[in-house]
């Protein structure tokens, strides 16, 4: 076990049993030896329906938990990239696509289901480690400790509290005050059809689009991304489109069908009849957040949404909340006998990387609005990066 002066194990509690809370507890059971809690206030652990893109950077921290060879099974890469014209279907652009990443950057870039991952990383972690229908309502660092609030009214004591609550993080504005957010003029629907529904309707799309590839539908003022998960079972449909009309920030949010199909009215017919065949989708709006100037205080330290909230242009926001999990539990390792050190460290170490994607993908966001569009930012430098054998300051 991980010892502190005091002989006992290091108290690791983890708000939140998101991607990254997960990621974090399944990273330091595999360092081993440290005494994990992880507070859930969802009384299900799940997750939402929809994919997950896990750029190559995601993908090396799945390989280091060894949980690669079942993800992969769970996930796909699609042969090529296509962008199609959003009323007549009109192919733009094709570009291959599967194995390209991984030739470049020792890992492929797959297209999950968010509960398959984690589900993936709940299985490497101890069911008694996590505490559900557990919510957190405020933290402090005490002299010795942190202290978790939860809303029962008891208080948890812990060597050390990560909050990987979310975007709307409880544990950030106790510790760092409420994070502005802007909304961006952009809303987005999310959806999940069952592949069949893509061969029912092959006679109404264009011959370009059969579902089995990582396909942009293009059009002014919004795009249509889909992409096929759960080894080809599942299309997965993420819907874009620019709007007066303001709407929250929670992406969990029902929407009347309708609305979204009103919203790309015009567009392809194939492509509106496949968006008419939801049983249920969910609406939110895009906020930006500009990056914080801190994550650690003292014994506290954020990961995931809840220390970078960050649009979703670049499909990151969860590779970057997978490295963090993964880094936070490398820096406590390196320095078990002293917890503040080791998250002084992983701020310095993650605060900078993690920003610049925030900005990136701001920057992003902005560069699609224009006509034409300029080339996209670089992201070798996202996908290239390892956080499991990067150099720490301690090595
Ligand atoms: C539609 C959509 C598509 C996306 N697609 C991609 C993509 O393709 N690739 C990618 O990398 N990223 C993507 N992202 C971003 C990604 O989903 C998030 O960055 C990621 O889920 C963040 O993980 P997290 O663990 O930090 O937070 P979350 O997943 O939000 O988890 C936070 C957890 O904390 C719990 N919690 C909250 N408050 C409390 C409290 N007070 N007490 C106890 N528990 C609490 C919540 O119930 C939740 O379980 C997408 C985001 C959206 C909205």
């Amino acid at each position: 076990m991980t010892m502190l002066d005091t002989g006992r194990a290091l108290r690791i509690a983890i708000v939140g049993a998101g991607i990254g809370g997960l990621t974090a507890a399944a990273a330091l059971r595999k360092m081993g030896g440290f005494e994990v809690s992880v507070y859930e206030r969802s009384i299900d652990l799940g997750e939402v329906g929809a994919g997950l893109q896990m750029g190559p950077n995601a993908v090396k921290v799945i390989r280091a938990l060894g949980l690669e060879e079942q993800f992969m099974q769970l996930a796909c890469e699609p042969p090529s990239r296509v962008t199609l014209k959003w009323d007549d279907g009109t192919e733009m652009s094709r570009e291959p696509f599967k194995g390209r990443m991984h030739a470049t950057f020792g890992a492929g870039y797959q297209m999950a289901h968010r509960a398959d991952v984690h589900n993936l990383l709940l299985s490497l972690v101890p069911q008694e480690s996590i505490h559900t229908g557990v919510e957190c309502v405020d933290v402090q660092n005490g002299k010795d400790g942190a202290v978790l609030r939860l809303a029962s009214g008891e208080e948890i004591e812990a060597d050390v509290v990560l909050g990987a609550d979310g975007i709307h993080s409880v544990v950030r504005t106790a510790v760092f005050g409420e994070s502005k957010a802007r909304f961006t003029n952009q809303i987005c629907w999310r959806l999940v059809l069952p592949m069949e529904e893509v061969r029912k309707a092959a006679d109404k799309l264009p011959a370009s689009f059969d579902g089995s590839q990582y396909t942009g539908w293009l059009g002014p003022k919004g795009h249509v991304i889909l992409y096929p998960i759960r080894g080809g079972e599942s299309l997965n449909i993420f819907a874009g489109r620019v709007s007066d009309q303001w709407a929250g920030e929670k992406w969990a949010v029902p929407s009347p069908i309708d609305e979204m199909l009103d919203a790309y009215a015009g567009w392809h017919p194939g492509m509106l009849y496949l968006l008419s065949r939801a049983t249920e989708t969910f609406k939110w709006g895009i906020h930006d957040h500009d990056p914080l100037d801190a994550w650690v205080s003292g014994r506290i330290a954020l990961l995931g949404d809840a220390a970078h909230p960050m649009m979703p242009t670049l499909a990151q926001g969860a590779a970057i909340s997978i490295e963090d999990g993964y880094a936070i539990a490398r820096h406590l390792d390196a320095h078990r006998a002293d917890p503040i050190a080791a998250l002084a460290e992983y701020e310095r170490a993650r605060l900078p990387r993690a920003a610049r994607v925030q900005l990136q993908a701001r920057q992003q966001f902005l560069n699609n609005q224009l006509t034409p569009p300029p080339p996209f930012l670089p992201t070798d430098w996202i996908y290239g990066y390892d956080v499991v054998t990067s150099r720490l300051a301690a090595d």
